[in-house]
């Protein structure tokens, strides 16, 4: 099936989930390649296939070689542990979940493998070339471009909602989840790629993340919170460790060093280090 058919049966079999980014009306029908909104806004499937839900463009920093480099560590699991931990916490029960800001697209997807392709599942970020790729997983998930603070999506309409490294807008969460919805936030800790940062900022300029503030918002969105720590080390495949380099924002920094090949082997493993935050919705 062509992408922009697969992506229109979709919305087509969901409609009653979404809502115009311009009037937040429901959105009525498919009329031709248009999902078009109860004022008759419409919002076209474009080449690729998939939703644009922005007013206007965004420019990301997240261009097309960090997405391959996320593309090909993600891939080779840097992330699954982390996976495997999300899959377990949501409830047993097949979901309606959205993925915050899911990038590129492999954690989705292999959340949706790890839960026997129970869910329906949607996810969404800002950055048009991550969903491109993302749209060229092999998956039943939907994937479209929106705006985190403005979500295309009526009120109550998800069992969960988890974002990996994702800015949140608690407002727009707890208005899409449904009432004792699940909420698994993913953030960075202190230790999180730090063979990375020593490398690359010797003086001890980012050599430490700190979440406490994130974590805390949180908490005073959700008092109900758990907290737990996942850490592991990741054994980074030999023709990998540039990519590591290139997958992140840490190399941006304008004291950033360039790394020389030798200084590449010194990322044979790095640390995994996070937070996962869990919380019901009231
Ligand atoms: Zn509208």
């Amino acid at each position: 099936m062509k992408k922009r058919e697969k992506s229109q049966n979709f919305v087509g079999q969901h409609l009653k989930l979404f809502r115009c980014p311009i009037c937040q009306s429901p959105m009525e029908a498919i009329n031709g390649n248009s999902l078009v909104c109860e004022q008759n806004h419409s919002i076209d499937f474009n080449k690729h296939g998939f939703l644009y839900f922005l007013q206007r463009a965004v420019e990301t920093e997240y261009d097309q070689s960090m997405l391959s480099a996320r593309r090909n560590l993600l891939t080779a699991g840097l992330f699954q542990p982390i996976v495997e931990q999300l899959a377990q916490q949501l409830p047993k029960k097949s979901q309606m979940i959205l993925d915050v800001g899911c990038g590129e697209g492999t954690p989705l997807v292999s959340l949706e493998r790890l839960r026997q392709d129970q869910d329906t599942a949607i996810g969404f970020d800002i950055s048009k070339d991550g969903i491109n790729l993302a749209t060229q997983l092999l998956s039943n998930a939907f994937f479209c471009v929106a705006d985190l603070r403005k979500l295309p999506f009526m009120n109550q309409s998800f069992d969960a909602v988890i974002e990996i490294f994702s800015p949140s807008d608690y407002g727009e969460f707890n208005r899409v989840l449904k009432p004792g919805g699940t909420l698994l936030k993913v953030i960075p800790n202190a230790e999180y790629l730090v063979e990375l940062r020593r490398l690359l900022y010797p003086s001890g300029e980012h050599a430490k993340y700190d979440n406490t503030n994130v974590i805390e918002l949180f908490k005073k969105h959700y008092p109900q919170t758990t907290v737990q720590t996942i850490k592991y080390q990741f054994q980074v495949p030999a023709n990998l460790t540039a990519a590591i380099v290139k997958m992140t924002p840490l190399h941006w920094g304008k004291n950033a060093r360039e790394l020389t090949e030798t200084q590449l082997t010194q990322l044979k493993t790095v640390t995994v280090d996070v937070t996962l935050l869990s919380a019901e919705n009231s």
